[in-house]
């Protein structure tokens, strides 16, 4: 995108170059002017976004960039039918830095930003009570009577003052969903979610508690269609999305993994990989997929491409709550799998040979059965031992019982 630079704008800002190449309000000014209208529907016209971090690795910032239903692009330049422009204040892909970075939280503050605004937490909340006169991670400075000089302000600290007023706080990652990495054992900086920090009374402007999406990293998609979801909330278009009794997405975390895994079939069959690059299932090097709410083998993990499994990683459960420490040591089978997997192999080795005998047979024409030949040039040979004609003979009496049409 080539925007124009406004000349009155960028002497004000210490610039270090971004993705877009544009301030927020340059971009809000390029989307007015390429569209000739400002939303169609709806009582907003644009909404801004507060992307605060805490103690993150800024994996879920790259996941969002990279989704594609729908773009942050669109929702950027508000182009998607509906939605309310977002105007994104995001300390990696911004512009603005130091003070006009940190104004439009100001004017949030102060009730004169002219239009509504949702926090947006990645990583998880430090306790920064432990930083003695550092911080573990902040966003501006303001001046400190008590010492006469600037100090740093922490991101928690922008959390608290700017949640009450937010019309939703979303919190990306299982770092701010959960606590994540920061917050595993031996947790050094106090670190927690979003959730814990803000406690359980906490409502939104809009009298929505925390919506959470996990994912260490995120499925992209994930958070830009909730967002669009909530967005169309506010605008009075669309329902109040479904969250789930711990605020996610429920159409999005309601099902396990492994029931949308592309390998659950072997694991329903009894066949299990013993090697990383084996392509049965992972569960005896450590898959965790049958108890994990997770939808990135469906989904894929950037444009419907990837997802741990579908390409050969085992689940170790990054978007639950118990994460990372009810699920290590990783790639160790789960003792649960013990008893699963030795149903599954015994239940396998009964029905894995009566499925083959099918398959095999539907892989014949009945014209080939007739004639007890195979005419094709590719090797395959009519050689059918008695034993499967038998199987097939009740097999077939059998699903044609009860139909008034008959075979030949
Ligand atoms: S690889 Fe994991 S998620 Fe997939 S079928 Fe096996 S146990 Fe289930
Ligand atoms: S499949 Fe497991 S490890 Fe992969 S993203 Fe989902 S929860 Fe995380």
């Amino acid at each position: 995108m080539v925007v124009e630079v406004k000349p009155e704008v960028r002497p004000k800002l210490g610039m270090v170059g971004n993705v877009a190449g544009a301030t927020t309000e340059e971009i809000q000014h390029l989307a007015r002017e390429q569209l000739g209208r400002d939303s169609l529907l709806g009582p907003y016209t644009h909404v801004h976004v507060f992307w605060l971090a805490g103690m993150s690795c800024d994996g879920c910032t790259i996941s969002v960039l990279g989704a594609v239903a729908p773009r942050v692009e669109d929702l950027l330049m508000g182009s998607l039918p509906g939605l309310p422009q977002i105007l994104l204040h995001h300390s990696a892909v911004n512009v603005e830095s130091g003070d006009p970075f940190v104004e439009p939280m100001q004017r949030a503050l102060e009730g004169t930003l002219g239009a509504p605004y949702v926090i947006v937490y990645e990583g998880s909340v430090p306790d920064e009570t432990r930083a003695g006169d550092g911080y573990w991670s902040a966003v501006g400075e303001e001046f400190d009577e008590r010492t006469g000089q600037f100090k740093q302000v922490p991101s928690s600290v922008w959390l608290k003052r700017l949640a009450p007023g937010a019309a939703a706080v979303i919190a990306i990652g299982t770092c701010a969903t959960w606590g994540g990495i920061p917050a595993a054992y031996h947790n050094a900086t106090g670190a927690m979610s979003v959730m814990d920090f803000l406690g359980r009374d906490y409502r939104s402007a809009l009298g929505l508690p925390v919506v959470n999406i996990p994912g260490c990293a995120p499925v992209g998609d994930n958070f830009t269609e909730t967002v669009a979801a909530v967005l169309l909330f506010l605008q009075g278009l669309g329902p109040v999305p479904e969250f789930d009794e711990l605020g996610r997405p429920a159409w999005l975390f309601g099902e396990t993994v492994h029931r949308q895994c592309t390998r659950a079939g072997y694991y329903e069959e009894g066949v299990f990989a013993e090697h990383y690059g084996d392509r049965e299932c992972l569960v005896e090097i450590g898959c965790w997929g049958p108890v994990v709410n997770c939808n990135i083998t469906a989904r894929g993990a950037l444009n419907g491409l990837g997802g741990c499994m579908n390409v050969g990683g085992p689940c170790i459960g990054c978007t639950m709550p118990g994460f990372p420490d009810k699920f290590s040591p990783f790639y160790k089978a789960p003792p649960g799998s013990t008893i699963s997997g030795t149903i599954s192999r015994l239940n396998g080795s009964f029905i894995r040979p009566l499925r083959r005998i099918t398959q095999r047979d539907r892989n014949r024409e009945t014209r080939w059965d007739r004639q007890r030949a195979i005419p094709s040039g590719w090797g395959a040979e009519y050689d059918v031992p008695i034993i499967e004609r038998t199987v097939e003979f009740f097999y077939n009496r059998l699903r044609w019982r009860g139909s008034s049409a008959k075979p030949e």
